[in-house]
Protein backbone atom coordinates (compact mmCIF):
# COMPACT_ATOMS: atom_id res chain seq x y z
CA UNK A 1 0.00 0.00 0.00
CA UNK A 2 2.86 1.95 0.84
CA UNK A 3 4.92 1.77 -2.35
CA UNK A 4 1.59 2.59 -4.04
CA UNK A 5 1.13 6.10 -2.39
CA UNK A 6 4.74 6.13 -3.04
CA UNK A 7 4.62 5.29 -6.99
CA UNK A 8 1.25 7.76 -7.32
CA UNK A 9 3.19 10.58 -5.34
CA UNK A 10 6.42 10.51 -8.06
CA UNK A 11 3.82 10.07 -10.74
CA UNK A 12 2.25 13.75 -9.58
CA UNK A 13 5.55 15.56 -8.76
CA UNK A 14 6.95 14.56 -12.12
CA UNK A 15 3.70 15.66 -13.95
CA UNK A 16 3.93 19.07 -11.71
CA UNK A 17 6.90 19.86 -12.86
CA UNK A 18 6.39 18.56 -16.71
CA UNK A 19 3.48 21.39 -16.57
CA UNK A 20 5.38 23.95 -14.36
CA UNK A 21 8.35 23.69 -17.18
CA UNK A 22 5.76 24.27 -19.75
CA UNK A 23 4.11 27.00 -17.85
CA UNK A 24 7.72 28.99 -16.95
CA UNK A 25 8.37 28.70 -21.31
CA UNK A 26 5.06 30.00 -22.40
CA UNK A 27 5.07 32.32 -19.59
CA UNK A 28 2.12 31.11 -17.52
CA UNK A 29 2.70 32.23 -14.45
CA UNK A 30 1.39 35.40 -12.85
CA UNK A 31 2.76 37.89 -10.40
CA UNK A 32 0.41 39.14 -7.27
CA UNK A 33 1.52 41.93 -5.30
CA UNK A 34 1.34 42.62 -1.08
CA UNK A 35 1.74 46.21 -0.03
CA UNK A 36 4.51 47.38 2.27
CA UNK A 37 3.91 50.38 4.20
CA UNK A 38 5.96 53.15 6.07
CA UNK A 39 5.67 52.39 9.74
CA UNK A 40 8.14 54.87 10.69
CA UNK A 41 6.76 58.04 9.43
CA UNK A 42 3.56 58.31 11.78
CA UNK A 43 0.66 55.52 11.77
CA UNK A 44 0.63 53.95 8.83
CA UNK A 45 -2.05 54.01 6.48
CA UNK A 46 -1.76 55.79 2.90
CA UNK A 47 -0.02 55.02 -0.22
CA UNK A 48 2.04 51.93 -0.21
CA UNK A 49 5.84 52.64 -0.19
CA UNK A 50 6.82 49.29 -2.00
CA UNK A 51 5.27 45.85 -2.92
CA UNK A 52 6.66 42.59 -2.71
CA UNK A 53 6.16 40.27 -6.34
CA UNK A 54 4.63 37.08 -5.06
CA UNK A 55 4.67 34.38 -7.82
CA UNK A 56 1.61 32.23 -8.54
CA UNK A 57 0.62 29.47 -10.53
CA UNK A 58 -3.04 28.29 -11.58
CA UNK A 59 -2.70 24.49 -13.12
CA UNK A 60 -5.05 23.24 -15.36
CA UNK A 61 -7.00 21.24 -13.73
CA UNK A 62 -5.63 21.45 -10.20
CA UNK A 63 -6.26 24.82 -10.02
CA UNK A 64 -4.06 27.15 -8.18
CA UNK A 65 -0.93 25.96 -6.31
CA UNK A 66 1.08 27.47 -3.84
CA UNK A 67 4.58 28.67 -3.57
CA UNK A 68 5.39 26.69 -0.88
CA UNK A 69 4.71 23.10 -3.44
CA UNK A 70 6.17 24.46 -6.78
CA UNK A 71 9.20 27.07 -5.26
CA UNK A 72 10.81 23.54 -4.12
CA UNK A 73 9.89 21.46 -7.08
CA UNK A 74 10.86 24.30 -9.55
CA UNK A 75 14.74 24.47 -7.29
CA UNK A 76 14.86 20.56 -7.52
CA UNK A 77 14.06 21.11 -11.36
CA UNK A 78 16.67 23.97 -11.91
CA UNK A 79 13.89 26.23 -13.11
CA UNK A 80 13.70 28.21 -9.85
CA UNK A 81 16.59 30.89 -11.72
CA UNK A 82 14.34 31.52 -14.57
CA UNK A 83 10.97 31.98 -12.25
CA UNK A 84 12.93 34.21 -10.10
CA UNK A 85 13.89 35.92 -13.41
CA UNK A 86 10.69 36.30 -15.04
CA UNK A 87 9.17 37.42 -11.52
CA UNK A 88 11.55 40.23 -11.35
CA UNK A 89 11.18 41.43 -15.03
CA UNK A 90 7.37 41.71 -14.86
CA UNK A 91 7.68 43.32 -11.75
CA UNK A 92 10.28 45.83 -12.55
CA UNK A 93 7.82 46.54 -15.75
CA UNK A 94 5.08 47.14 -13.23
CA UNK A 95 6.92 49.72 -10.85
CA UNK A 96 8.24 51.42 -14.15
CA UNK A 97 4.59 51.94 -15.69
CA UNK A 98 3.56 52.80 -12.12
CA UNK A 99 6.61 55.54 -11.54
CA UNK A 100 5.80 57.22 -14.94
CA UNK A 101 2.16 57.48 -14.18
CA UNK A 102 3.50 59.02 -11.12
CA UNK A 103 3.24 56.10 -8.28
CA UNK A 104 6.53 55.76 -7.31
CA UNK A 105 6.48 52.20 -5.34
CA UNK A 106 9.25 50.16 -4.80
CA UNK A 107 9.66 46.26 -5.62
CA UNK A 108 10.92 43.49 -3.77
CA UNK A 109 10.90 40.50 -5.67
CA UNK A 110 12.40 37.29 -4.12
CA UNK A 111 15.76 34.76 -5.01
CA UNK A 112 16.03 31.34 -4.20
CA UNK A 113 19.59 31.24 -2.64
CA UNK A 114 20.70 28.25 -4.50
CA UNK A 115 21.40 30.28 -7.95
CA UNK A 116 22.92 33.59 -6.24
CA UNK A 117 26.00 33.59 -8.98
CA UNK A 118 27.67 36.25 -10.35
CA UNK A 119 25.91 35.44 -13.81
CA UNK A 120 22.55 35.59 -11.99
CA UNK A 121 23.81 39.22 -10.94
CA UNK A 122 24.77 40.08 -14.47
CA UNK A 123 21.73 38.62 -15.76
CA UNK A 124 19.15 40.92 -13.30
CA UNK A 125 21.84 43.96 -13.86
CA UNK A 126 21.50 43.34 -18.02
CA UNK A 127 17.57 42.93 -17.80
CA UNK A 128 17.16 46.08 -15.46
CA UNK A 129 19.11 48.85 -17.46
CA UNK A 130 17.52 47.81 -19.90
CA UNK A 131 14.36 49.47 -18.53
CA UNK A 132 15.77 52.56 -17.73
CA UNK A 133 14.49 52.13 -14.16
CA UNK A 134 16.03 53.33 -10.74
CA UNK A 135 17.59 50.54 -9.45
CA UNK A 136 16.97 52.39 -6.46
CA UNK A 137 13.58 51.23 -6.17
CA UNK A 138 14.24 47.56 -6.47
CA UNK A 139 15.37 44.97 -4.13
CA UNK A 140 16.07 41.32 -4.05
CA UNK A 141 14.61 39.51 -0.83
CA UNK A 142 16.90 36.18 -0.24
CA UNK A 143 15.82 33.26 2.30
CA UNK A 144 17.99 33.56 5.31
CA UNK A 145 19.71 30.25 5.37
CA UNK A 146 21.63 30.10 2.19
CA UNK A 147 24.17 27.12 2.97
CA UNK A 148 27.68 27.75 4.16
CA UNK A 149 29.25 26.32 0.50
CA UNK A 150 27.51 28.73 -1.16
CA UNK A 151 28.21 31.69 0.94
CA UNK A 152 31.30 33.11 -0.57
CA UNK A 153 30.15 33.36 -4.28
CA UNK A 154 27.12 34.83 -3.22
CA UNK A 155 28.83 37.77 -1.04
CA UNK A 156 30.64 38.77 -4.08
CA UNK A 157 27.33 38.48 -5.93
CA UNK A 158 25.17 40.30 -3.42
CA UNK A 159 27.68 43.19 -3.65
CA UNK A 160 27.52 43.18 -7.38
CA UNK A 161 23.61 43.99 -6.98
CA UNK A 162 24.60 46.65 -4.79
CA UNK A 163 27.29 48.44 -6.74
CA UNK A 164 24.50 48.76 -9.23
CA UNK A 165 21.97 50.51 -6.59
CA UNK A 166 19.74 46.89 -6.22
CA UNK A 167 18.76 46.79 -2.49
CA UNK A 168 19.64 43.65 -0.39
CA UNK A 169 16.92 42.42 1.92
CA UNK A 170 17.42 38.80 3.98
CA UNK A 171 13.74 37.66 4.15
CA UNK A 172 12.27 35.40 6.82
CA UNK A 173 14.66 36.38 9.73
CA UNK A 174 13.67 33.85 12.69
CA UNK A 175 12.23 31.25 11.05
CA UNK A 176 15.39 29.32 11.16
CA UNK A 177 18.62 29.37 13.26
CA UNK A 178 20.32 31.31 11.37
CA UNK A 179 22.50 33.51 13.65
CA UNK A 180 22.38 37.56 13.09
CA UNK A 181 26.18 37.55 13.21
CA UNK A 182 25.56 35.96 9.75
CA UNK A 183 23.44 38.08 8.16
CA UNK A 184 25.76 41.10 9.40
CA UNK A 185 28.80 39.34 7.55
CA UNK A 186 25.96 39.49 4.24
CA UNK A 187 26.67 43.05 2.11
CA UNK A 188 22.78 43.45 2.78
CA UNK A 189 20.31 46.41 2.89
CA UNK A 190 17.07 44.72 4.88
CA UNK A 191 16.36 42.39 7.20
CA UNK A 192 12.46 40.89 6.95
CA UNK A 193 10.83 39.79 10.19
CA UNK A 194 9.33 36.56 10.05
CA UNK A 195 5.96 36.41 10.77
CA UNK A 196 6.28 34.16 13.48
CA UNK A 197 8.42 36.84 15.14
CA UNK A 198 6.01 39.71 14.17
CA UNK A 199 3.28 37.73 15.64
CA UNK A 200 4.95 37.02 19.09
CA UNK A 201 4.31 39.04 22.16
CA UNK A 202 6.96 37.76 24.37
CA UNK A 203 9.79 39.07 25.67
CA UNK A 204 12.09 36.39 23.53
CA UNK A 205 10.96 38.02 20.71
CA UNK A 206 10.68 41.16 21.51
CA UNK A 207 14.80 40.58 22.59
CA UNK A 208 15.43 39.11 19.33
CA UNK A 209 14.09 42.30 17.42
CA UNK A 210 15.58 44.76 19.33
CA UNK A 211 19.08 43.19 18.58
CA UNK A 212 18.10 43.48 14.98
CA UNK A 213 16.19 46.69 15.14
CA UNK A 214 19.82 47.99 16.83
CA UNK A 215 22.33 46.66 14.83
CA UNK A 216 20.29 48.06 12.13
CA UNK A 217 20.86 51.25 12.94
CA UNK A 218 24.32 50.88 13.09
CA UNK A 219 24.26 49.24 9.82
CA UNK A 220 22.06 51.47 7.78
CA UNK A 221 19.76 48.75 7.35
CA UNK A 222 16.09 49.30 6.76
CA UNK A 223 14.00 46.24 9.02
CA UNK A 224 10.64 45.20 7.61
CA UNK A 225 8.15 43.64 9.86
CA UNK A 226 5.97 40.31 8.02
CA UNK A 227 2.75 38.90 8.89
CA UNK A 228 1.43 41.61 10.81
CA UNK A 229 -1.87 39.77 10.45
CA UNK A 230 -3.65 41.70 14.10
CA UNK A 231 -3.59 45.07 15.22
CA UNK A 232 -1.98 43.97 18.25
CA UNK A 233 0.60 42.77 15.40
CA UNK A 234 0.81 46.26 13.91
CA UNK A 235 1.45 48.04 16.88
CA UNK A 236 3.80 45.38 18.68
CA UNK A 237 6.20 46.10 15.13
CA UNK A 238 6.07 50.13 15.48
CA UNK A 239 6.93 49.30 19.24
CA UNK A 240 9.78 47.19 18.11
CA UNK A 241 10.87 50.49 15.76
CA UNK A 242 10.05 48.27 12.82
CA UNK A 243 10.50 50.75 9.23
CA UNK A 244 8.39 48.95 7.10
CA UNK A 245 5.10 46.55 8.04
CA UNK A 246 3.43 43.92 5.47
CA UNK A 247 1.18 41.17 6.04
CA UNK A 248 -2.98 40.45 5.43
CA UNK A 249 -3.98 43.45 8.00
CA UNK A 250 -2.58 45.86 5.72
CA UNK A 251 -3.00 44.37 2.62
CA UNK A 252 -3.27 40.91 1.06
CA UNK A 253 -1.58 40.17 -2.11
CA UNK A 254 -3.05 41.59 -5.16
CA UNK A 255 -3.46 42.27 -8.96
CA UNK A 256 -1.58 45.58 -10.10
CA UNK A 257 -5.04 46.93 -10.40
CA UNK A 258 -5.55 46.82 -6.60
CA UNK A 259 -2.36 48.42 -5.71
CA UNK A 260 -3.72 51.11 -8.37
CA UNK A 261 -6.39 51.37 -6.52
CA UNK A 262 -4.64 51.93 -2.62
CA UNK A 263 -2.36 54.54 -4.08
CA UNK A 264 -5.19 56.75 -5.84
CA UNK A 265 -7.60 56.10 -2.98
CA UNK A 266 -5.33 55.68 -0.02
CA UNK A 267 -7.72 54.88 2.87
CA UNK A 268 -8.94 51.87 1.24
CA UNK A 269 -7.05 48.72 2.00
CA UNK A 270 -7.05 45.56 -0.47
P1 LIG B 1 7.84 35.24 1.42
O1 LIG B 1 8.80 35.77 0.43
O2 LIG B 1 8.18 35.37 2.85
O3 LIG B 1 6.46 35.97 1.10
C1 LIG B 1 5.47 36.24 2.06
C2 LIG B 1 4.48 35.11 2.12
O4 LIG B 1 3.65 35.27 3.26
C3 LIG B 1 3.52 35.12 0.93
O5 LIG B 1 3.07 33.78 0.73
C4 LIG B 1 2.37 35.96 1.45
O6 LIG B 1 1.14 35.73 0.79
C5 LIG B 1 2.31 35.46 2.88
N1 LIG B 1 1.78 36.47 3.79
C6 LIG B 1 1.77 37.80 3.65
N2 LIG B 1 1.19 38.41 4.70
C7 LIG B 1 0.83 37.42 5.55
C8 LIG B 1 0.17 37.40 6.82
O7 LIG B 1 -0.19 38.43 7.40
N3 LIG B 1 -0.03 36.18 7.38
C9 LIG B 1 0.36 35.02 6.77
N4 LIG B 1 0.10 33.87 7.41
N5 LIG B 1 0.98 35.00 5.58
C10 LIG B 1 1.21 36.20 4.98
P2 LIG B 1 3.11 33.09 -0.70
O8 LIG B 1 2.78 34.07 -1.77
O9 LIG B 1 2.33 31.83 -0.57
O10 LIG B 1 4.66 32.76 -0.86
C11 LIG B 1 5.27 31.86 0.02
C12 LIG B 1 6.77 31.88 -0.21
O11 LIG B 1 7.09 31.37 -1.51
C13 LIG B 1 7.39 33.27 -0.18
O12 LIG B 1 7.54 33.70 1.15
C14 LIG B 1 8.70 33.02 -0.90
O13 LIG B 1 9.63 32.41 -0.03
C15 LIG B 1 8.26 31.99 -1.94
N6 LIG B 1 8.04 32.70 -3.21
C16 LIG B 1 6.94 33.34 -3.68
N7 LIG B 1 7.16 33.87 -4.92
C17 LIG B 1 8.46 33.55 -5.22
C18 LIG B 1 9.31 33.81 -6.35
O14 LIG B 1 8.97 34.48 -7.34
N8 LIG B 1 10.58 33.30 -6.27
C19 LIG B 1 11.03 32.57 -5.19
N9 LIG B 1 12.30 32.10 -5.21
N10 LIG B 1 10.27 32.33 -4.12
C20 LIG B 1 8.99 32.81 -4.14
MG1 LIG C 1 9.83 37.41 0.32
MG1 LIG D 1 9.15 36.36 4.05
Amino acid sequence: MRMCIQAVTVTTSETLVRDLREAVSSGGLTVAYQPQFALDEGPPGGRPVAVEALCRWTHAPYGEIPPATFIPLAEDARLVEEIDIQVLERGAAQILDWSLSGRRIGLASNASPSHITMEYAEEVIARLEGTGLDPALVAIEITEAPSPQLLPEMRGALARLRSFGVAISIDDFGAGDTPIEMVESLPIDEVKIDRSLTQRADAAADAIVADVVSRARSQGWRVVAEGIETSDDLARSVRRGCHRGQGYLLGMPMSAEGIERLWDAPTLRG
